[in-house]
């Protein structure tokens, strides 16, 4: 029954996965915590109008990627696609452009009504940060910054390369435009309609083109470093100046563009060889038109988001926890069981109760969710206060009163850490 499948490109999360979720999102929180981001959280779906405009009309997510629904009150509305736009709605809604700066963190799904395949998904999940209020491009370095220690921090900083592009302030921008109509339009027959289409709308979509043709005529395309002005120059020597100085590494990637419409100066994207076609694991860059674009005052933004299932893929696995099984084995211990459960909770051990079965039964499974230890409920040794606990790690076991039990819980833990 189709009903019984989970809907293409969407997945569960099951216990290993989402260890490892668990594991970007707090890694990235607390990095974000020591660079002063606030977390915070916007609705799941917006007013269509949210995202149709920042995005822009001619991007993949707008033209052919969202899901937009009408509702039973007949708004319509967008499950979110990205989550800039929302928090910029947001930083609006609640009026909170008069206290600027503004440092956000945030995690959680977004949707794209894009092909499936390894490492792109129909809802998947994003950490991000935006940065809004300053203009100065040591936002845009410490931006970078904590996003390279996210990545440090996870184990694969040096699996990640950083690459770095400027897009340039409007006016560049416009002049970069015109010599790229000009290039693509002598060589259109070359491209795919899609990029044909893009040719007068946005011709800076075509470098994100994933077609080979594209990509091989975008090649030769002029650079984006000789239409720069002198101010647009400046900042991107600038940001370059405080990335050397942190010593964070990058590569310059002239054809590196953003996937929406409202980028301008940096971008920038973290990528992986080890992906395929989807190795780009975290994109951002400055979006100084966009709060003025929806709405709100004339402030600059700089902020990133990183793909969680793509960043997942990447990390070691983190170890379950390792609990203490307990195992009542006659009437008495099944009647002492649950609140001695309870106590040693109390006093911080994950205990995972045996509810049914033989000994070996339990114990196996014991073994399978990884204990530490077993605490065997005996009805002999409860009539002496006291259970028979059984190191999982070599099988030694010993009788211990249920007074010392945790004590000597806690010994076995940190033995078994030590060694
Ligand atoms: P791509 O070029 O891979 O389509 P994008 O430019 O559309 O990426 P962004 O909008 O910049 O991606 O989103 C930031 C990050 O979110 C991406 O770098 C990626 O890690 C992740 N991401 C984007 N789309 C998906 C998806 N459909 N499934 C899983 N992760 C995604
Ligand atoms: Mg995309």
């Amino acid at each position: 029954m189709r009903a019984l499948q989970a809907v293409r490109g969407t997945q569960d999360v099951l216990p290993e996965a989402a260890r490892r979720h668990r594991r970007v999102v707090e890694t990235a929180r607390a990095a974000a915590e020591l660079y002063g981001f606030a977390e915070m959280a916007t609705p799941i779906f917006e007013f269509t109008e949210v995202f149709a405009r920042p995005i822009g009309e001619h991007t993949d997510i707008v033209a052919k990627e969202m899901y937009t629904f009408n509702d039973r009150g007949g708004e319509e509305l967008t499950l979110r696609p990205e989550n800039t736009a929302g928090v910029v709605r947001a930083l609006i809604s609640n009026g909170l452009a008069q206290s600027v700066p503004l440092k956000f963190f945030y995690s959680g799904p977004m949707f794209r009504y894009e092909r499936p395949q390894k490492g792109r998904f129909r809802q998947f999940h994003q950490i991000g940060v935006e940065l809004i209020g300053v203009a100065q491009p040591q936002a845009d370095i410490e931006v970078i910054a904590l996003g390279g220690r996210i990545l440090a921090a996870l184990g694969i900083g040096d699996r990640v390369e950083l690459q770095l592009n400027t897009l340039g302030d409007p006016a560049s921008r416009a002049s970069y435009r015109e010599a790229l109509v000009a290039y693509f339009s002598a060589r259109a027959s070359e491209l795919s309609e899609d990029s044909q289409r893009r040719l007068e709308r946005n011709p800076l979509r075509i470098f994100d083109s994933k077609e080979k043709t594209d990509q091989r005529v975008a090649r030769y395309a002029p650079a984006f470093a000789d239409y720069l002005n002198p101010e647009s120059r400046r900042f991107f020597d600038l940001v370059r100046i405080g990335l050397d100085r942190l010593g964070i590494n990058y590569r310059l990637n002239p054809q590196l563009v953003r996937g929406l419409d409202y980028y301008t100066h940096t971008a920038f994207e973290f990528v992986t060889a080890e992906l395929g076609a989807q190795g780009t694991v975290m994109g951002g860059g400055r979006y100084d038109g966009l709060v003025e674009l929806m709405g709100g005052p004339a402030l600059p933004g700089v902020g990133w988001a990183a793909g969680i299932e793509r960043l997942a893929m990447l990390i070691a696995p983190p170890p379950p926890p390792s609990p203490v099984a307990l195992v009542p084995i006659g009437e008495v211990g099944e009647t002492v069981a649950l609140k001695l459960a309870e106590d040693l909770r109390g006093s911080g051990f994950t205990i995972d109760l045996g509810y049914s079965g033989n000994l070996a039964r339990r114990l196996r499974r014991a073994n399978r969710i990884n204990a530490f230890a077993a605490i065997l409920l005996g009805d002999d040794e409860l009539a002496r206060g006291a259970a028979t606990l059984r190191n999982l790690a070599n099988g030694e076991q010993t009788e211990v009163t249920l007074a010392e039990l945790p004590a000597r819980l806690k010994a076995l833990a940190d033995e078994q850490i030590l060694f």
